[in-house]
């Protein structure tokens, strides 16, 4: 039973004053997209049970008005109760439903049914450096596949599963019930067989009599040059293997880019920091600052700011799947000293006083200097 209270209406994605066909085939759609069956969503059959929820309540007049007039408060007060659905029942509900095989008979069938195999999420983490040149990396991950000392059945060696008595083999047990639809026969997955139609009286010792095993694997990547922290690259069929001939799921890679002690990314753009010391500012300088091509001279003139930018153009990151590089913006910054020897204050008292305005120009200043640099 959904226990969450959205609004109805916005669960079915239909205005108020949507009319009972629009109600109808908003849920219709909904079912199709979210049923467990069919949906790899992960929070496919919580959404499933809300939808239902809301098209039960919303098809019926007498709880639509309760609804509309007092809100899931006045359905509770009203002793509405939704139908908790059993999900190995509801393709029979749809039947009775819609009038149709629903979901094109899935589930209708006894034993274990072709499916797609299940994604598988990695992770690995790079330099800064690594994105930036790209990278073959070997990237362990876990994926389940068919157990090879059974070959998928889940019974030992020399031994076969057996028909399930409980069912007769079809794998589904049927019951009566009464649900908002009017009297439905209700069928159940087989609680002995698990809905196969047969059972495994000695299990495969491999892998339990699941059939399947987790195997760990390595697969070498590709990480292309100019990756972002964050973005994942897929390996299509890398993923779980598939049941019965379904194909595999998909591998995602997701890639953590550590932070750089020297370096900020700005999207394609690198920012660093130099620093000059107040004479070398006051008197210009050569200093070698770090790229991430290795390290470059620059020089830096008399009268050099604080704050003041010098834009290396295309030493950034390379554009992912694009052509060039972004720029790689240094900023100055310029120390003052923390200590001086009493010879060294004489010499900048002296200074002091012959200093005048002249000795400094007049710019924008180091806020709209900083600004320019974190554009
Ligand atoms: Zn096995
Ligand atoms: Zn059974």
């Amino acid at each position: 039973m959904a226990t969450t209270r959205r609004d109805y209406y916005e669960v079915l994605g239909v205005p108020r004053n949507a009319d009972e066909r629009a109600i109808k085939t908003a849920f219709r759609r909904l079912a199709r997209e979210l049923h467990p069956d069919v949906s790899d969503h992960p929070e496919a059959q919580e959404r499933f049970r809300e939808a239902a929820e809301a098209y039960e309540v919303l098809s019926r007049a007498e709880t639509r008005d309760l609804y509309d007039r007092f809100g899931h408060e006045g359905l509770r007060t009203g002793g509405f109760r939704p139908t908790d659905f059993d999900l190995g029942s509801l393709n029979d509900l749809f039947s009775a439903f819609f009038g149709d095989d629903f979901f094109g008979g899935l589930g209708a069938r006894p034993g274990r049914r072709s499916a797609r195999g299940a994604d598988v999420l990695a992770e690995i983490e790079l330099e800064l450096g690594e994105a930036a040149k790209g990278v073959r990396r070997s990237v362990p991950f876990p994926a389940v596949v068919d157990c090879s000392t059974c070959r998928g059945s889940g019974a030992a060696p020399g031994t076969a599963p057996e028909t399930c008595s409980r069912c007769d083999g079809t794998g589904r047990l049927q019951s009566v019930s009464n649900s908002f639809f009017g009297q439905v026969v209700r069928t159940q997955a087989c609680p002995a067989c698990g809905g196969l139609g047969e059972v495994v009286e000695s299990p495969c010792p491999d892998c339990a009599g699941s059939g399947r095993i987790t195997e760990e694997r390595e697969l070498e990547v590709e990480i292309p040059p100019g990756i972002h922290d964050g973005q994942r690259i897929r390996l299509s069929g890398k993923g779980h293997a598939g049941v019965l001939g379904g194909r595999s799921g998909d591998l995602y890679v997701l890639v953590h880019v550590r932070p750089d002690d020297r370096f900020v990314r700005e999207g394609n753009d690198i920012v660093s920091a130099v620093d000059l010391t107040m004479t070398q500012a006051a008197l210009g300088a050569t200093l070698t600052v770090e790229t991430l091509d290795g390290e470059l001279a620059l020089e830096f003139g008399p009268g050099t700011q604080p704050g003041e930018l010098r834009v290396l153009k295309g030493k950034g990151m390379p554009v992912l799947q694009g052509r060039g590089r972004g720029d790689h913006r240094v900023l100055v910054n310029v120390a003052v000293p923390t200590h001086l020897t009493d010879e060294q204050r004489t010499l900048l008292e002296e200074f002091a006083r012959s200093e005048h305005e002249r000795n400094y120009g007049s710019d924008g200043g180091f806020f709209e200097r900083l600004r320019s640099a974190f554009r």
